[in-house]
């Protein structure tokens, strides 16, 4: 039986009924020729929600950054910084070396990248040919929830661009970042690229955009027909996409709101958070958990309808919420917490 409230990632959620019926009313066409009204639509409504020319609608954010890496960086030898955690650099199957042939700089840095991380790290020529020149930063945001202060994205684009390099950044959830504020323009206006997944907090099924000038994008639409990510009536995905931007992206202030309901109840029992709670995550540093573990915890809820993830990299927790976490479920954690607390500190007899 699948869980009730799967809390292991935003991608967990599932296409809703008014979403799916949006899908199946869409007006279709030949999106390889430019033909599908609704592809359309949404790729102009994008464009427009973040002030830039154009955008291109991809399968998924890996395959967007990939795009966006690959039509930047065409001439090696060339290098890429980026932090160490990020998609990018960790969870895209090395796509970059693979695609790009270019090096990937990762960085180090709490809790992002700030400008002077950059300028210590920025490859400024080749060297006597020992050297890949930096030509492209990769930014993350959010990044693990928390969002990336917008005077740093504007002061590393200012350092790069003063370098003749150029800024990438990784929106996946950038819609967490701008959720309630529109400010989705805001930050998109300050980097030369950016991602957005449609298939995380959005909920959809599938897909993510691509967003920058006119002629990055057309060099980009290029290149996802190259990996084979040219598609046909790709109309019933967009239309999953425009419902969301419509009816979706507008809830996630309270499912923020119910993120930090719970991160509070949890810190009530004595939990340590790992990161400040922004957006949709709660991160639990497993080392300083009290008396009933976070393994302990995820045993008690899961005969509940509850899914928690696995412990990252040994240390700590991720509980990430979306529009399908209700604050039944939340209700039931604090429940199931405050009763395994309880039990723990009752005196042996
Ligand atoms: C999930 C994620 C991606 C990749 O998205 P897919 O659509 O699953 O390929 C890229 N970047 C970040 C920050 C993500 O969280």
């Amino acid at each position: 039986m699948s869980p009730t409230w799967d809390l292991r990632s935003d991608t967990a959620t599932t296409p809703s009924p008014a979403m799916l019926a949006a899908m199946v009313s869409a007006p279709v066409g030949d999106d390889v020729l430019g033909e599908d009204p609704t592809v359309n639509e949404l790729e102009h409504m994008v464009a427009n929600l973040c002030g830039h020319e154009s955008a291109l609608f991809c399968v998924s954010s890996t395959m967007a950054n990939q795009l966006a890496i690959r039509t930047h960086l065409c001439n090696p030898p060339e290098s890429m910084l980026c932090h160490w955690d990020s998609h990018i650099f960790k969870y895209e199957s090395g796509g970059t070396s693979l695609h790009s042939q270019a090096q990937m700089i990762p960085i180090k840095s709490s809790p992002n990248l700030s400008v002077q991380d950059i300028k210590d790290h920025f490859i400024m020529g080749n060297f006597l040919g020992h050297c890949a020149p930096t030509h492209l930063v990769a930014l993350e945001n959010t990044m693990s929830g928390v969002v990336m202060p917008i005077a740093d994205i504007r002061d590393i684009g200012q350092f790069t661009r003063s370098m003749g390099a150029l800024v990438h950044m990784d929106g996946s959830r950038l819609w967490n970042a701008a959720a309630g504020k529109k400010e989705l323009r805001e930050y998109a206006t300050l980097v030369d690229s950016l991602s957005l997944c449609l298939s995380k907090g959005m909920g959809c099924p599938v897909g993510a955009l691509l967003v920058g000038t006119r002629q990055f994008i057309d060099k980009a639409r290029h290149f996802r027909k190259a990996f084979g990510g040219g598609w046909r009536q790709a109309g019933i995905l967009a239309a999953a996409g425009i419902y969301a931007i419509n009816h979706i992206w507008p809830t996630m202030p309270a499912t923020h709101a119910l993120a930090k309901r719970l991160a509070q109840g949890l810190e009530q029992c004595g939990y340590s958070l790992a990161l400040p709670v922004h957006t949709n995550m709660v991160m639990i540093d497993t080392a300083k958990s009290p008396s009933v573990s976070t393994t302990e915890l995820s045993q008690a809820l899961k005969p509940k309808g509850v899914i928690l993830g696995a412990v990252y990299e040994g240390s700590h927790l991720r509980i990430v919420l979306h529009h399908q976490i209700d604050d039944e479920c939340v209700d039931m954690i604090l429940a199931t917490v405050n009763k395994l607390h309880l039990a723990a500190s009752e005196p042996a007899k």
